[in-house]
């Protein structure tokens, strides 16, 4: 099993170790309600994989059943090759990091108290370690200079890094974003998808899904475009977004685009 430990270069850039993501013919329903149907893909490790449809078509909820907020109903999430649908939620949710579009910060706690919080109390590192980590997770996140404000005292990009901060702070695998840019203002996108582009070179394996077709062009390795709860197709950018296979997939990026 891949430890994924933050590991740095000579030159002190953190790197990543992902680990492979595979879903195979996972359902996942609201009651007798199947939204996410038969959905198979393979994330390798240290790639991104972005998630693109329309509203209502299953994507937020097909990132709840890779963590398990939501069981899935058939199917199965496998990391790094093993099944982890029989491990406990909280521990896979020590292996996959997830970044929402609310960011669901601790309102009451500081930047760092907010990174600081997990490793501490779930992973039972000293306090001073704890506090040492989400420093440097911070200072990579470009808020080494805000370590003690409070997220109300923050601006929504800079919030949004903390809980990438906080996210990156358990070592995760894997990270999954849900629409992380969609609440923010729009001249603080750009910072935010950066800083996940970065992320994406520095080897984290990624689910990201995303309104923000110009950094799927750039950024994934594969697109996934989801209808009506299907994988309806997956590629390349360059095929998805020039070369669209399907009637559905056109009209989509003739609304989009
Ligand atoms: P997306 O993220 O692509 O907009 P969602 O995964 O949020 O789509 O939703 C997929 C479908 O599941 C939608 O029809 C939505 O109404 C339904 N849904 C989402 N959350 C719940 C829930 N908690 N209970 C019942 N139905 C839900
Ligand atoms: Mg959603």
């Amino acid at each position: 099993m891949s430890t994924s430990e933050a590991k740095t270069t000579a030159a002190g850039e953190v790197v990543y170790e992902g680990s492979s993501l595979d879903l195979q013919d996972l359902t996942i329903a609201y009651g007798e309600v199947e939204v996410v149907r038969n959905v198979s893909l393979s994330v390798p490790p240290g790639t991104t994989t972005c998630v693109i449809g329309p509203s209502g078509s299953g994507k937020s909820t097909l990132l709840r059943g890779i963590n398990r907020l939501h069981e899935p109903k058939s199917g199965d999430v496998r990391l790094a090759g093993r099944s982890v649908l029989k491990d406990k939620p909280d521990d896979l949710r020590l292996r996959i990091g997830m970044v929402f579009q609310h960011f669901n910060l601790f309102p009451d706690h500081t930047a760092l108290e907010n990174v600081a919080l997990a490793p501490w109390r779930v992973k039972g590192q000293s306090r001073s370690a704890a506090r040492r980590l989400a420093e440097d997770r911070l200072r990579e996140v470009g808020l080494g200079e805000r370590m003690d404000h409070r997220p109300r005292d923050l601006s929504g990009g800079q919030q949004q890094r903390v809980a990438i901060a906080r996210a990156l702070a358990m070592h995760p695998e894997v990270m999954l974003f849900d629409e992380a840019t969609s609440a923010l203002d729009p001249e603080l996108v750009k910072g935010v998808l950066r800083l996940m582009a970065e992320l994406c070179e520095r080897g984290m394996t990624m689910v990201v899904v995303t309104h923000e077709m110009g950094f799927a062009r750039k950024v994934a390795d594969q697109v996934v475009f989801m209808d009506e709860g299907e994988v309806v197709e997956v590629g390349p950018p360059e095929q998805i977004f020039d070369d669209p296979h399907s009637d559905r997939l056109r009209t989509f990026l003739s609304e989009v685009l």
